[in-house]
Formats: C-alpha cells, sequence, structure tokens
C-alpha cells in the first residue's frame, strides 16, 4: 500500500527523448539486408513541469502515430493519470497500435502446434528483477495481451538493490516506476499464474501445464537456467508451466538456413525496426514479438524446441541449434 500511495502521490509526467538513426537506404542499394536502428530511451516518471520533457523525435512524422514508450505504471495496473491529455499523448496505454497486422498479407501462414504464444524475455543477471510477457495469437498474429511485472529480489539487502536499480534501469529513466511498482517473484508468479487463467490458458486442473499455447524466448537462458535459479533462491517448486519452451534462435536457423546470434541480429537481417530500450524486458519482449510475427506470416512452423526432462537436464528437440 505504501507503494501505490507513494506513486499515486507523485506528479508523474514522464520524460521521453529518441534518437533515430537510418543507414544505407538508397534504391539502388542491392543487398538485401539495410541497416535500420532506433533506439529510445525513455523515461517512465519524472517530476511534473519540466518542459524539457517533451518527446522529441529526430525526424518529422505524424504524431498520433509516432510510437510511444509504454506507460510502465499502467502495464502494473497503477497509472492515474488516465484522464490527462498531455500523459496520453506522451505515453502508450495499449500496444494495440504498434502491432498493427494486416491479415490479407498472411497468405503463406502454416497450421501451429499452439493458438498461444507466450513471448517471454527477462531481465536481471543476479536475480531476476523484470518479468514480461506477450501474448500473441498464433492464427491472426496479434497482440492478445501483455504481462508486466518489475520483481523485487529476495535475497539483497536494501542498498544492494538500490545500486543495482540504479545500475540497470537508472540510465532508461525508469529506476523511480520500478521502486514503485516491484513486487517478489514469488508474488509475480501468482499473479501470472492468474492472469494466464483469465486468458484460459493455465489452471490446476491441467496439472500446472500451459493449454493450447508455450513461451517463446530468445535463446535458452530464460526458462532453462534463469528460472529454476530464481525459484530456488526464492525457496519455490518450479511450475509445471516451465517444462518445455521454444527457442526463436533455433527456429529462425532451421527456417531461414541462417544463425542469428540475438534478437538484434534476426530484427536487421528482417529489416524489421526495433522500437524501445534494449534491455528493457518490456521492450525487448515486444522486439521479439516483432520477429515472431514475421516468422509466422513468412510460414515458420514455431516448434517446441526444448524439453526440460529433470531440473538439471535439458532435452534439445532440434539437430541444428545454437550453441
Ligand atoms: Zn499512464
Amino acid at each position: 500500500m505504501y507503494r501505490l500511495a507513494t506513486a499515486i502521490s507523485r506528479g508523474l509526467v514522464p520524460r521521453a527523448a529518441y534518437t533515430l538513426c537510418f543507414g544505407s537506404l538508397s534504391p539502388l542499394t542491392l543487398s538485401p539486408v539495410r541497416t535500420l536502428c532506433i533506439s529510445v530511451s525513455l523515461s517512465a516518471a519524472q517530476p511534473q513541469h519540466d518542459s524539457s520533457s517533451t518527446p522529441t523525435p529526430s525526424h518529422k512524422s505524424n504524431t498520433s502515430n509516432r510510437w510511444k514508450p509504454m506507460c510502465l505504471y499502467h502495464t502494473h495496473g497503477m497509472c492515474t493519470m488516465l484522464d490527462d491529455p498531455a500523459h496520453l499523448e506522451k505515453f502508450s496505454h495499449s500496444c494495440s497500435d504498434e502491432f498493427r497486422v494486416d491479415i490479407s498479407k498472411l497468405v503463406n501462414k502454416q497450421p501451429q502446434d499452439f493458438d498461444y504464444f507466450l513471448v517471454l524475455d527477462l531481465e536481471g543477471k543476479v536475480e531476476i528483477l523484470e518479468f514480461p510477457v506477450v501474448l500473441v495469437d498464433a492464427k491472426t498474429t496479434r497482440i492478445v495481451d501483455l504481462f508486466h511485472r518489475f520483481v523485487r529480489p529476495s535475497k539483497m539487502s536494501e542498498q544492494r538493490i538500490n545500486e543495482y536499480i540504479e545500475g540497470k534501469y537508472g540510465k532508461l529513466g525508469v529506476d523511480r516506476v520500478w521502486h514503485d511498482t516491484s513486487i517478489s517473484f514469488e508474488e509475480t508468479l501468482q499473479q501470472f499464474e492468474v492472469w494466464l487463467a483469465q486468458h484460459h490458458l493455465w489452471g490446476k486442473e491441467l496439472g500446472g501445464h500451459l493449454n493450447r499455447s508455450a513461451f517463446v524466448t530468445c535463446g535458452n537462458w530464460d526458462v532453462k537456467t534463469k528460472i529454476p535459479q530464481q525459484c530456488n533462491v526464492s525457496k519455490m517448486k518450479l511450475p509445471s508451466y516451465f517444462m518445455e519452451w521454444i527457442n526463436l534462435k533455433d527456429v529462425y536457423l532451421n527456417f531461414y538456413k541462417r544463425r542469428a546470434s540475438g534478437m538484434i541480429t534476426m530484427m536487421r537481417e528482417l529489416q524489421i525496426p526495433s522500437f524501445g530500450s534494449h534491455h528493457l524486458g518490456i521492450d525487448d519482449a515486444k522486439n521479439i514479438t516483432r520477429v515472431l510475427q514475421r516468422m509466422l506470416a513468412d510460414g515458420a512452423r514455431i516448434q517446441i524446441t526444448a524439453k526440460r526432462i529433470s531440473l538439471d537436464n535439458v532435452e534439445f528437440l532440434f539437430e541444428n541449434r545454437i550453441r
């Protein structure tokens, strides 16, 4: 309650600053890969009445169509400024606008093993600090919903947490919203299960497994390594829904016959512009979602790439995979 009250009592007018850089886009360029990168830094909650806080895109664009950072209080169900036009102009409160899908372009789409994908991209090296999940409809490739929680480490002193968050999120300008909203990992998973159940994707009657859906990650680290580590630190049993997952890099390798070291490489090769701040989990999860949407449209079958046999033993299902 204290944190909620603190958030509400503060004047929350966020700030965003954008820089964009475009590589060679000459029509004479024959290379299939063009360089296109957009980097954005944002601050989700800055003090009010700061005249320098107007977002300043370095290119001219239609204001109503330009990309906006998400209100990270809103993703936590804690935005108190929904009736403030200036706030709504600066911050997105729905990601449907930035993920418009033209269904008529999905002619190559293949049948999928799952009805929904859960794109997950954890942040936090020592303990998990952020748990963002984008729910994607496998048929339409549309975004159905977002789940986003900042996670408070359980085994660190307050001083260590403050230093850790300042170093990790301070430069992205979201350290205050992290402090205002973060909850324990245990509470995060409890809320995540409620969210999954609301979407009929999980239930105790299913043995705790996912229903018609699967996690999609960029690499194996998130589900193979970090989730079990954090469960151990938080003294929790590993939930049954973390027993299998889809490493998008392995699907990418087998579908496009090209090796991609990470999300940025996949986006560059597929000429997908990236938005937001790299290593802000919610933005990375949305950028991985953009890659997934393209792969679905291109006709890739997004299949399970790894299954956990036991806590320490994982079976990889693709012969060609990124090691
Ligand atoms: Zn808001």
